[in-house]
């Protein structure tokens, strides 16, 4: 069985993501922005028919998640993208060139601006934004964790799916990219919150403490996580469990 499913739910075509896990005691449908849709989790021992027929009986459920996920917003010319909580227009630039030292992505004038060939733009704003998620999340992590006389073993940027950071046990600090497209206070919050693991591997009350001498924005921050920050996972999205691929 491949790992997508194809399938017609009501009429309408829908594709959906196929995990196989040994550890799932029965079938079941996730429906996350960050995982691109929705996805079957089949334990061992289901097939294909076992999970084609779970889907039809949940059909309702499902194509009503769908319909509330974030619509998918592609890099390319035209889309609107933010910034440290600031739309930005991305802008194929073609043979033009950027400022020298910035590259063949540049920011300027409320835009980002793209140039090289057509084919090569969502890898380069997707390298473009994890160099800037980079050089945002790194110094503000060292700058907070000198607060508190530590230093993170690493400070990485990576694709994390489900979380906006996380800090090993041996204080190697890693973001997901996306968080560079939130607001300055959520980006301020994730970070206070990620390098007061360092002290407090926990979320004690003495940890909560350590995290508001290092941000005043743990309340704003976290709420607009809370209401935003699953959307930030339509930007760049390249395929996407789930859509209902109707004909336009
Ligand atoms: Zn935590």
């Amino acid at each position: 069985m491949s790992d997508e499913l194809h399938l017609t739910l009501e009429g309408r075509p829908v594709t959906l993501g196929v995990r196989r896990s040994r550890r799932a005691r029965r079938m079941r449908l996730v429906v996350e922005a960050a995982r691109g849709g929705a996805v079957l989790v089949l334990p061992a021992g289901a097939g294909e028919r076992d999970g084609r027929r779970f889907v039809a009986e949940h059909a309702p459920w499902l194509l009503r998640r769908l319909a509330e996920l974030p619509q998918p917003v592609p890099f390319r010319d035209g889309a609107v993208v933010p910034y440290r909580g600031v739309d930005h227009v991305v802008r194929h630039a073609g043979s033009a060139r950027g400022p020298i030292e910035r590259g063949v992505v540049w920011r300027h004038g409320g835009a980002i601006h793209v140039a090289g060939r057509d084919e090569h733009l969502a890898r380069r704003i997707r390298d473009w934004f994890r160099h800037e998620a980079r050089n945002v999340l790194g110094p503000l992590a060292e700058t907070k964790a000198a607060v508190l006389g530590e230093r993170p073993a690493r400070v990485t940027v990576r694709d994390q799916r489900t979380r906006w950071g996380s800090c090993s046990a041996k204080g190697a600090l890693s973001f997901n990219w996306r968080l560079v497209m939130a607001p300055d206070a959520a980006i301020d919050y994730v970070v206070a919150h990620e390098v007061a693991h360092l002290v407090e591997l926990n979320h004690s009350p003495s940890f909560w403490r350590i995290v508001d001498r290092l941000t005043a924005h743990r309340e704003d921050g976290r709420s607009w996580l809370k209401a935003h920050g699953d959307g930030l996972h339509r930007y760049g999205a390249v395929h996407r469990y789930g859509t209902v691929l109707a004909a336009t």
